[in-house]
């Protein structure tokens, strides 16, 4: 089964509700692209004025807690995801992994909580610039994703985001042959991990750095199925253009 085309945006910790616009443009602008799907992972606080802006839109959370419910201050469980519509979450980001330490285990129990809320889940996983320099890339990724893969899931709603550190918000890509290899083993990797038909329907997504400049060739590059965007998906002006791209 061929495998859509996703388009994301994570806006990080940016945007007030000024910003609005500039997501209904956006969605407005996706129309004219069925074939790829967009979403928007705003910060938690627009999410429901997003979707009161756009509804029906595939908007998310950029994080959530492993737990249902409890004391756990400061955070939001998937199911709060899902209560105010949003449909997808994106887990693991690296600004995650070292900004709040979060292990594999931490975003292995956070996808699977958010897929028992219903939710579509985007795993990222990525390689700092010393392991990428000394050629260990792609072990330190695969480890990432055995570690982190939900226990069980329905592959239709889990994707992978391959962000290499190096890469993000920084202006630097990997190759085109680079990002194929590193798909192609992500690929592989899914294959041994859970099964053929799985690893085949889950996206792969590229995120680092994709602006509309530089879409066509990453999008363009083996087993990639989409893009995680950070700093170009804040304006319709510099997102769309990678959603056609796409
Ligand atoms: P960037 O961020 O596109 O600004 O590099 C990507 C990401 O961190 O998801």
């Amino acid at each position: 089964m061929a495998r859509r085309k996703y388009v994301v945006g994570n806006w990080k910790m940016n945007g007030l509700t000024a910003a609005l616009g500039e997501a209904q443009a956006i969605f407005d602008a996706a129309k004219a692209h069925p074939a790829v799907d967009v979403a928007l992972c705003p910060p938690f606080t627009l999410i429901g004025p997003m979707l009161a802006a756009a509804p029906g839109a595939a908007v998310g959370g950029q994080d959530c807690h492993s737990a249902a419910s409890g004391a756990y201050t400061g955070s939001v469980a998937a199911a709060m995801l899902a209560d105010i519509g949003a449909t997808l979450v994106i887990v693991g980001h690296s600004e995650r992994r070292e900004g709040f330490a979060e292990s594999d285990a931490d975003v292995k129990a956070k996808a699977e909580a958010a897929l028992a809320a219903g939710l579509s889940v985007i795993l990222c996983v990525g390689e700092p610039r010393e392991v990428r320099e000394s050629g260990g890339a792609i072990d330190y990724v695969l480890a990432q994703v055995a570690g982190s893969l939900p226990a069980d899931f329905d592959a239709s709603r889990l994707a992978i985001a391959y962000e290499p550190i190096w890469a993000i918000g920084t202006g630097l890509v990997p190759t085109a042959d680079d990002v194929a290899a590193m798909h192609g083993a992500i690929r592989a990797k899914l294959g041994d991990l859970a099964d053929s038909d799985a690893a085949g329907t889950m996206r792969l997504l590229y995120g680092g750095s994709v602006n509309a400049e530089n879409a066509a060739e990453l999008l363009g590059a083996g087993d990639v199925d989409g893009a995680l965007v950070g700093g170009a998906s804040l304006t319709a002006g510099k997102f769309v253009p990678i959603i056609v791209a796409a």
